[in-house]
């Protein structure tokens, strides 16, 4: 079984300003900029034919490069605790239009559909263990971040192996964004 999900990359420029956000609330488990991505559509553990399908559907997805900005962080919560902190993604119809595509691919080869809204983030930390009243003046000290735009030309087939420590996140296959389509 392979455990996959489609995601942006981030260039090392971006992750650098990113990490630049990071650190200073106890208990917070701090993603490793390496780590840092903005997931499209999480798959989870399939059988390597399936993965092959998969691979087939995203290749023959057709949408245009992107200029992507990070802006403001927030938190996800779950059951009165806050999970995660995260930097958010200004609003951007080419972004969502993109993950639309991702997630009908993936039906038409027969994965369950994805219940959640998508809700664009880069994971900065987990903050099960930390505490709410520092998570939240992380949230007020950010709110008005806004990172350095990039282009976005190709989105990511990555596999994650689950580690005590950090996940090992893979890119496996990258598939192009491309400007014109041909007639
Ligand atoms: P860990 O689960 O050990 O914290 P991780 O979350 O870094 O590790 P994965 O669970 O493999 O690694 O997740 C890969 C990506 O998919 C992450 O961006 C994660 O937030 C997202 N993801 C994981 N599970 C789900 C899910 N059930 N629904 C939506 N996105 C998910
Ligand atoms: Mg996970």
């Amino acid at each position: 079984m392979l455990r996959l999900f489609v995601a942006l990359a981030l260039p090392a420029s971006l992750r650098a300003e990113i990490a630049g956000l990071a650190g200073g609330i106890p208990g917070a488990r701090w993603v490793p900029p390496e780590n840092y991505h903005l997931t499209l559509r999480f798959i989870g553990e399939i059988e390597p034919w399936r993965a092959q399908e998969v691979d087939d559907a995203l290749a023959a997805i057709r949408a245009r490069p992107f200029t992507l900005r990070l802006a403001g962080v927030g938190t996800f919560e779950k059951a009165g605790r806050i999970q995660s902190l995260w930097v958010g993604a200004e609003r951007n119809d080419a972004l969502t239009h993109l993950q639309t595509k991702v997630e009908t691919a993936l039906q038409r080869v027969g994965l369950a559909p994805e219940r959640k809204r998508f809700s664009p983030h880069v994971t900065l930390a987990r903050t099960d263990r930390a505490a709410p009243e520092k998570l939240m003046a992380f949230v007020q000290a950010y709110n008005l971040f806004r990172a350095t735009p990039v282009e976005v030309e190709h989105f990511t087939l990555f596999s994650s192996r689950l580690g005590k420590e950090a996940s090992v996140y893979t890119p496996e296959v990258d598939y192009d964004l491309v400007a014109r389509v041909a007639a």
